[in-house]
């Protein structure tokens, strides 16, 4: 196969990788992206919109079912019935519009698309190859965007009844046991959707408490909620092996040291996702690393001239949003535009039930700054929306500075917050204080009118509490 040479050379077509293609293309640079899988990446294809997807599918039959025992609200319906193949393809169409909608936009920034697996042989060169094929690719930049990938616990292989979330995603049937190892964010969310489809799952966690890089406040309702939901929660457990005999049972070992074997027709491992830095040729470079992740500066740039790095093989938080973020300001750098990573706050949303969103610095961690701070807090119990909505658990609270009131972090739990995590973003981006959510007006009845009522708490003037 000729050589290919361009200008800009992206490897990883997910969310960071196809945006700075995208961005590159658009900004006139001569770009090539290689993905050796679908282009999407992992939150197309086996993350962020399969598991949305899923998440709504649960929740439309749980309040079906809710419904055919007589709901509180007086509607009543027949009993709910699950094609689940029929789910599935629902899903997978989502999928592949929005996979498609992707390879549409690069074509349309002129993008070249090359499918196979990149290896860096040097700095400005790196081989693709693709089944008996290789290609050769020069470019004077290149954007390294491979992502990451699921962890595997060493005595639980993916493999037979273990599965990782990629797995969970296109399961053939609703387990009837589901053992879910980790109470992560993947964990949770998956778990619980599987529950409302169906299954019985026990969730299991090494840890004293959910989500526990969270505070108590914060996970409480959703700690609450899955009591409710009849999902089975282990924590301070660790899980160690599938046992032989028992079916492929889960051993776990709890805190006294005592094991059980869990029933499990199948074990979901999601105890967190590891940055993909082998096998394309790491060695062939000279790059400085931050623990597990590519060092990176606030151009993207790593230490080598030339060689930029983005999404989550950078590091935390691994969220798509923030490798949208990279892969856009990484264009812009290559294209010698003045731009640098300078965010204040990257939301982080859990789209559990209920959902946890939180941007900023949390309680304690403001404590640690140089400020002396508050915080205030508005329940959505007081929120007529809420109500309506049939969902009046949960709180939003904002973290400020006791001497001017700058919002520090903001962080709320509660049904539909995720399209909170806008307006909280916005508020800690453009460095709003108390006074600027207080005296917005923000329009009734509506979520968001808990959030304008928090900073007048914090203001000492709320008015509907
Ligand atoms: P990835 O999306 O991982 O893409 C990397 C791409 O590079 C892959 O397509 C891979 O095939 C390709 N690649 C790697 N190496 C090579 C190579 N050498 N040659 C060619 N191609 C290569 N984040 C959120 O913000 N919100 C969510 O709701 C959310 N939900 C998630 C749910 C699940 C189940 C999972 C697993 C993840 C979820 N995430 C979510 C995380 C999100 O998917 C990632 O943060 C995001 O995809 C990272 O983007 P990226 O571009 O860095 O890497
Ligand atoms: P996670 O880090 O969120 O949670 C892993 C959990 O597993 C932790 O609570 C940990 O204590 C527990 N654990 C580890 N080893 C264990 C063991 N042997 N036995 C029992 N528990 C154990 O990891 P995740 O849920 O796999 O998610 C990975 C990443 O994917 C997240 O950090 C996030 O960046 C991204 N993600 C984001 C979203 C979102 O934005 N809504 C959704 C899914 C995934």
């Amino acid at each position: 196969m000729t050589d290919l040479n361009c200008d800009t050379l992206v490897i990883g077509a997910g969310p960071g990788g196809y945006v700075a293609a995208i961005r590159a293309g658009q900004l006139g640079l001569d770009t090539i992206i290689v993905e050796s899988e679908n282009v999407g990446g992992t939150c197309l294809n086996i993350g962020c919109i399969p598991s949305k997807a899923l998440i709504h599918a649960g929740d439309v039959f749980h309040e079906a079912e809710i419904a055919s025992a007589g709901s509180a609200i007086g509607v009543k319906a027949g009993k709910p019935k699950l094609t689940w193949k029929k789910t599935l393809a629902w899903k997978d169409g989502i999928v592949r519009r929005l996979t498609g909608g992707v390879a549409g936009l690069l074509k349309k920034a002129k993008v070249r698309t090359v499918k196979g697996w990149a290896s860096f042989i040097d700095g400005k060169t790196v081989e693709v190859t693709n089944g008996k094929d290789k290609q050769i690719i020069r470019a004077k930049n290149i954007v390294i965007a491979t992502g990451s990938s699921s962890v595997e616990l060493p005595n639980l292989p993916f493999k037979k009844n273990v599965i990782s979330s990629t797995e969970a995603l296109s399961l053939k049937s609703i387990p009837n046991n589901l053992v879910v190892v980790g109470a992560g964010y993947i964990g949770l969310e998956l778990g619980i959707a599987f529950r409302k489809l169906g299954a019985n799952v026990t969730i299991v966690e090494a840890a004293s408490k959910i989500l526990p890089q969270y505070d108590k406040d914060l996970t409480k309702p959703i700690h609450n909620r899955l009591g409710e939901l009849g999902i089975e929660l282990r924590l301070n457990a660790l899980a160690e092996t599938v046992s032989e005999e028992d079916d492929g049972g889960l051993v776990i070992k709890n805190q006294d040291g005592s094991k059980e074997t869990l029933q499990a027709e199948r074990v979901l491992v999601t105890v967190g996702r590891r940055p993909v830095t082998e096998n394309w040729g790491r060695e062939n470079l000279v790059l400085n690393m931050d623990g597990p992740f590519i060092q990176i500066d606030e151009f993207c740039q790593t230490s080598m001239s030339g060689i930029y790095a983005i999404g989550d093989v950078t590091g935390e938080p691994m969220l798509a949003h923030r490798a949208m973020a990279q892969g856009e300001l990484v264009a812009e750098c290559i294209a010698g535009k003045k731009r640098a990573w300078d965010k204040r706050g990257i939301a982080a949303i859990c789209f559990t039930d209920p959902e946890l969103v939180s941007v900023g610095l949390s309680p304690d961690e403001a404590k640690q700054s140089e400020y002396d701070s508050k915080t205030a807090m508005f329940p959505f119990g007081a929120n007529g929306r809420a109500m309506t909505m049939e969902r009046d658990d949960g709180f939003v609270r904002i973290v400020y500075r006791s001497d001017n009131h700058l919002i520090l972090g903001i962080q709320a739990v509660g049904a539909g917050v995720s399209e909170l995590a806008a307006s909280f973003g916005l508020a800690i981006e453009m460095g709003a204080c108390l006074e600027d959510v207080a005296h917005t007006i923000h329009a009734h009845p509506s979520l968001g009118e808990v959030f304008q009522e928090t900073a007048l708490r914090g203001l000492g003037q709320a008015l509907h509490i």
